[in-house]
């Protein structure tokens, strides 16, 4: 039989409702090839072989059907799954088994989909290059010396390995795009409520959002699909039906779609292969009949600011409930020391350094007399930019930049530098801040390093179908042409 962890969810799905394979043959493939190669990838920080093959017998006994039933899913380790660890990439959670599964996981679960484990990732979602992991990092399996990108590196990374088909991300502020972009995969982050927050552990609330990482667009539409639509129990979910991201992914037609070129989001410090593969991608979609134009969103020079005001005030406020008291860690507790005492030690042994940096940063810029020169002022210029966002889809369908400025990094090359690991999210940070949706899909390798280059497609909120329509047909021009190697996977390991 053929390599079953080449297949595309797609085709997974196919084979096991054709009987091809089993569901468990399609599980144990995977759990094969993570015992194979994951001890240099290091996609995954907990696998749970048991739990997978019970689902997969599941569908293989007709309990549950549909598009994406007995195919295996990477999971990010800061959703939780009810018994199953979640660190969320920190020491601070050691021992926590949360009692509780997230939606998005119910979701999956009804679906059919088996959940291989979990995967790690910047702690709490700070970083982007998941060196800032308790857990040491991942590695891209592009090139193993490299970043595969953060927070959500290992999510991408599993996928782009062939550990996994699909995997859920989440992305703050590029959490899943960015890692998407250097691995050569595609990631997408729905409109913020379109996808449950509930079961994720927060990093900022008002940005963090779920969502798909995948090998073809098709597949992140079935996922998104899946995860999408209203939650009672997350009051920020929208209450409006998810836009039919399946038939979008289908259509592969783009005639006449209204394309603009963000001006702000090129030239200097971009890499010149990066710029180059991201200014062909828009040369094919001007043949596939898109009208292109160029669009100015003059207030995303300020994102970078903007947002590094926002996420660490939210998350010093998210992550103090990490207190030793209820659960997790608890370093210190000799039945002498005050329960302040045992806090403080805990927190100081519990988080690494970055999570300290944004804690003290956002503490200071949300205490009395700063509140409004740093958070006021950063919230108002997250007003400017939904703005031009506004303006910018008053004349176009779709926007487009490069995701990242540059291809992936190499481990430890910025881990000493917080503002140029910052950069690497300097085009995905304002769709996060506006909430609307945003997509990262392969455009091809970088002719200097012969590493991929992703494109942003970014779509205004609950026209999260745009991005599909225009990635589904993208994906497919690409295929024909200089695309093809980064289509076909990242080299074997
Ligand atoms: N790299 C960004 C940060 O460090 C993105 C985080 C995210 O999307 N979770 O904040």
């Amino acid at each position: 039989m053929a390599d079953l962890t080449r297949l595309t969810a797609t085709e997974l799905a196919a084979t096991i409702a054709t009987k091809d394979a089993s569901a468990v043959e399609v599980a144990q493939a995977h759990l094969d090839r993570i015992a194979a190669v994951d001890e240099r990838v290091h996609a995954f920080l907990h696998v749970d072989a048991e739990g997978a093959l019970a689902q997969a017998k599941r569908v293989d006994a007709g309990e549950i059907s549909g598009p994406l039933a007995g195919v295996p899913l990477a999971l990010k380790d800061l959703i939780t799954m009810r018994g199953i660890p979640t660190t969320c990439g920190s020491r601070i959670l050691e021992g926590w088994r949360p009692p509780y599964d997230a939606t998005v996981v119910t979701r999956l679960r009804d679906a059919g989909v088996v959940i291989l484990g979990k995967t790690n990732m910047d702690e709490f979602a700070m970083g982007s290059s998941t060196e800032h992991s308790a857990f040491g990092p991942t590695h891209n399996p592009w090139d193993l010396d490299r970043i595969p990108g953060g927070s959500g590196g290992g999510s991408a990374a599993a996928v782009a390995a062939f550990e996994a088909p699909i995997a859920i991300g989440t992305d703050t502020g590029g959490s899943i795009r960015q890692p998407g972009a250097v691995t050569g995969t595609v990631g997408v982050k729905p409109t913020y409520g379109g996808v449950s927050r509930y079961g994720l552990v927060a990093l900022a609330s008002s940005l963090d959002q779920a969502g798909p990482c995948a090998r073809t667009v098709e597949d992140a539409a079935l996922l998104h699909a899946v995860i999408g639509g209203h939650d009672p129990l997350d009051s920020t979910s929208i209450d409006a039906p998810v836009p039919d991201v399946v038939a979008a992914a289908r259509r592969k037609d783009i005639k006449g779609l209204k394309v603009g070129v963000v001006r702000e989001l090129q030239g200097e410090g971009y890499q010149a292969g990066v710029e180059q593969r991201f200014r062909e991608a828009v040369a094919l979609l001007e043949q596939l009949g898109a009208e292109v134009h160029e669009v100015s969103c003059p207030h995303f020079e300020y994102a970078l600011p903007a947002y590094y005001l926002i996420l660490p005030s939210e998350c010093s406020s998210n992550l103090a409930r990490f207190d030793s008291i209820r659960y997790g860690l608890r370093v210190g507790d000799d039945g002498e020391r005050s329960a302040e005492e045992v806090m403080a030690l805990t927190r100081e042994a519990g988080f690494g350094a970055e999570a300290k940096r944004r804690i003290m940063l956002g503490t200071y810029a949300l205490s009395s007399g700063y509140y409004d020169a740093y958070y006021g002022s950063a919230q108002k210029v997250r007003t400017l930019i939904t703005r031009d966002f506004e303006a910018a889809f008053a004349k176009v369908d779709v926007l487009v930049s490069p995701t990242t400025p540059t291809t992936a990094f190499r481990i430890g090359e910025r881990i000493d530098d917080p503002m140029a690991m910052y950069l690497a999210d300097l085009c995905t940070i304002p769709s996060n801040l506006a909430g609307n949706a945003s997509m990262s899909l392969p455009v091809g390798l970088a002719p200097e390093d012969g590493l991929p280059v992703g494109l942003q497609v970014m779509a205004p909120p609950m026209a999260d179908d745009r991005l599909y329509l225009l990635g589904g047909a993208l994906e497919e021009a690409l295929l024909g042409s200089w695309g093809a190697p980064i289509l076909e996977g990242a080299p074997a390991l």
